[in-house]
């Protein structure tokens, strides 16, 4: 018998909210100091001409304290990717860092990986958006029993070839994934 899997474990599409709990502390640190710092370079470092308005100098202030913030923020982002998609943390932090403007940080999104995650079965590291292990058969994610395209667990019927997914009994043993057998 074929196991499963619970299909959270493995979720290809992480929500937002797991996309933002990967910004590690230190970047957010960074983020904050480095918006402090913008706000002490436009009101206190930078020569204050007669006549300028305050107004512009809170607003410039604000815009470049968020821009390097986000920066920051999109570097710890970046720190923590590379490594669940298997890729060099150290050339990529530096690619960010050395292209200007955050060209690096497209460039990074433009190449990076797909998400890598272990076989729960074999530990062999594999791509999330597989099905099945290449190593060992152990079935990832839901698929129909007939053509054998991914489904949801929620869905009744196969959405590519109308298969009936009660058939297969798919639902109750996702909910127990063990070899049962
Ligand atoms: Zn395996
Ligand atoms: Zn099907």
């Amino acid at each position: 018998m074929i196991r499963w899997w619970s299909s959270r474990q493995i979720d290809p599409v992480a929500s937002t909210d797991d996309e933002l709990r990967m910004i590690p502390s230190w970047s957010v640190i960074l983020a904050a100091g480095l918006f402090i710092a913008m706000q002490y370079v436009f009101h206190v470092v930078m020569p204050h001409h007669k006549h300028e308005l305050l107004p512009l100098r809170l607003m410039m202030g604000y815009a470049w304290g968020t821009l390097w913030a986000s920066y920051a923020l999109l570097l710890g982002y970046v720190s923590r990717d590379v490594k669940r998609r298997g890729m060099s943390p150290g050339l990529w932090m530096l690619v960010c860092v050395i292209l200007p403007g955050g060209i690096g940080a497209v460039v990074y999104f433009m190449l990076r990986q797909p998400i890598l995650s272990k076989c729960p079965n074999c530990t062999t590291s594999v791509d999330a958006s597989y099905h099945f292990c290449p190593q060992c058969q152990f079935q990832m994610a839901p698929v129909c029993g007939t053509c054998h395209r991914g489904v949801k667990i929620t869905d009744a019927f196969c959405t590519q070839c109308g298969h009936d997914l009660a058939v297969d009994g798919a639902p109750q043993r996702l909910r127990v994934y063990s070899d049962s057998d």
